[in-house]
């Protein structure tokens, strides 16, 4: 499964030079976890990432092979949760090494599939993340509260790859907060289209659909991700 790898590549290209901070997993240090959807109301809130007008942005990456993804830690270029003081521009990267799930299509796609999901299974206390996987936007609402015990995207983000951890197949996970000013969101945003591009692609393929290139919605993903269409004429 290197279906991603472009995408992973051209992100980490593009963040490569700008000060950034990183931690090493340690499951000790994870945010609580509510284990099911919270309410943080407006008027208890401290800030919202992606929101008022901001971009917010989710990525979402799988790969076998050990290059991009070779540790579990979290790294955050621009402010931390202590620092923001008003609404922000926000993107989330999850970048996923999994053992190979076998030589069939099938087994790899269903594991990307299960994979996906788990970002909807995530609760940190006092950070409610809203997630619209058509336009690949995330908002998140931390409360004040949150804010005030010393929630980090450290401790968030621990929170997270204790979550995906969780799933048998998963090796390492590397996720990437970039929140504030200064970074091109646009061209994050172009990514992170790609990324879920490739997951409907996969989704089409898997389904059984019609191979007619010419007609399909899902040309200009296939055109530019190496083995696409190779999926897709090996499935049919
Ligand atoms: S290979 Fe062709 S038909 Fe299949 S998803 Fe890609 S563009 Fe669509």
């Amino acid at each position: 499964m290197e279906l991603f790898n472009g995408v992973m590549e051209e992100t980490l290209e593009m963040l490569s030079g700008f000060p950034h901070k990183k931690w090493d997993y340690d499951e000790s240090l994870c945010w609580e976890d509510l284990n099911e959807s919270e309410l943080v109301l407006a008027k208890d809130q401290a800030f919202e990432l992606g929101g008022g007008g901001k971009q917010g942005l989710n990525v979402t990456c799988v790969t076998t092979s050990p290059l991009p993804v070779d540790r579990d830690e979290i790294l955050l270029y621009g402010q931390d949760l202590d620092a923001i003081k008003e609404d922000s521009d926000y993107a989330r990267l999850s970048f996923l090494r999994i053992a190979s799930p076998g030589e069939e299509d099938e087994a790899a796609y269903k594991a990307v599939r299960d994979i996906e999901f788990v970002k909807y299974h995530v609760f940190p206390r006092g950070f409610m993340i809203r997630i619209n996987s058509e336009d690949c936007r995330e908002q998140v609402r931390v409360s004040r509260r949150a804010v005030k015990a010393g929630i980090s995207f450290k401790a968030a983000g621990f929170d997270f790859i204790k979550k995906y951890r969780q799933k048998p197949l998963v090796k390492n996970v590397k996720i990437t907060f970039i929140a504030g000013p200064g970074f091109d969101y646009r061209a994050l945003e172009k990514q992170a289209k790609t990324a879920a591009g490739i997951t409907n692609a996969l989704t089409h393929i898997m389904e059984g659909l019609d191979l007619s290139c010419s007609s399909c919605a899902l040309k200009p993903v296939c055109d530019e991700v190496e083995g696409m269409r190779e999926l897709h004429f090996r499935q049919k």
